[in-house]
C-alpha cells in the first residue's frame, strides 16, 4: 500500500536521508529503529509531506503523492503521529478529537464519526474520564494517547508514529503498546518509528536506520 524508493533528504546542504526504498503492505506492522539523528522523524515527516527538501518516490496505493501536500496525504488515509504530539493544549480531551472529524468525513466512507468516536473511548477508556479536561493538564502519556485518538477520528488507513512509547509512565507505556496492537490485529497498517524493542518483536518486519540509510532488514 506504501512504497518508498530511492528517498533522499535534506536541511539546507546537509543530506538526512539517502536511498532510502521501504514499502508497508495491507495491515503490516513495520518498525523503523535507529539511534537519536538517525533519520526516523525526517523519514516520517517526508512520508506525510511535512519534511525537509527531499526527491524520490513515494507510492500510495499505486498513485506517486511524492508532490502531494501533507492535506492531501492525509485525506487520502495516511495518519501521522508526531513526537511532539502537536495537540491544541487549550482545547479539551473531547474538542481535540471532534477537530479531527471533519478531516476525516472525506476520506473513510466507512464509520460515522460517532462510531469512531466509541471505537477510540473503548481503545482508551482513560481518556473517557477526562473528556472536558484541557490537554495541558494531562500527562505525557495521556497527551501522547490523545494524539494516536485524535488521528484515528480520521480513520487512516496507515498509521505513521514517531517514538509513542517514548518518554511516558510505564503503567500508560503497556497501555499505549496494548492498543496499538490491537489496532494492528484490527488491520490498521502501521510504520513506527521505535528506540526501545516494545513494537518490534511484534512486526512483520523491522528496517534500521543508520546515519540516514537503512542497513538491514529483518
Ligand atoms: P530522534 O530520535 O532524536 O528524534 P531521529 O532518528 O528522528 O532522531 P531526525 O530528527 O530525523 O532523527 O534527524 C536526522 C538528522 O537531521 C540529524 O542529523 C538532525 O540533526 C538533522 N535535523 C533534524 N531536523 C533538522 C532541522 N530542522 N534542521 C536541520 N537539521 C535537522
Amino acid at each position: 500500500m506504501l512504497a518508498v524508493e530511492g528517498l533522499n533528504a535534506w536541511y539546507g546542504q546537509a543530506q538526512a536521508l539517502f536511498d532510502v526504498s521501504l514499502s508497508v503492505g495491507e495491515g503490516e506492522l513495520v518498525v523503523i529503529q535507529g539511534l537519536n539523528g538517525a533519520g526516523k522523524s525526517t523519514l516520517l515527516q517526508s512520508l506525510i509531506g511535512i519534511g525537509p527538501r527531499a526527491q524520490g518516490r513515494i507510492e500510495w496505493q499505486g498513485l506517486p503523492i511524492t508532490d502531494w501536500p501533507a492535506h492531501r496525504r492525509a485525506r487520502a488515509g495516511l495518519g501521522f503521529v508526531a513526537e511532539d504530539r502537536r495537540l491544541f493544549t487549550g482545547l479539551s480531551v473531547k474538542e481535540n478529537l471532534w477537530i479531527a472529524v471533519p478531516l476525516g468525513t472525506a476520506s473513510s466512507g466507512q464509520a460515522t464519526p460517532a462510531q469512531r468516536f466509541n471505537r477510540v473511548m473503548a481503545l482508551f477508556p482513560q481518556l473517557q474520564t477526562m473528556l472536558h479536561r484541557p490537554a495541558s493538564q494531562m500527562s505525557g502519556g495521556e497527551q501522547q494517547m490523545l494524539a494516536l485518538a485524535r488521528t484515528l477520528m480520521t480513520a487512516p488507513r496507515l498509521l505513521l508514529l514517531d517514538e509513542p512509547c517514548e518518554g511516558i509512565a510505564p503503567v500508560l507505556v503497556a497501555a499505549m503498546r496494548d492498543a496499538l496492537l490491537q489496532l494492528a490485529r484490527e488491520g490498521v497498517a502501521m510504520l513506527v518509528a521505535e528506540q526501545n524493542n516494545l513494537l518490534a518483536r511484534h512486526a512483520q518486519r523491522v528496517l534500521v536506520l543508520t546515519s540516514g540509510r537503512i542497513d538491514s532488514a529483518a
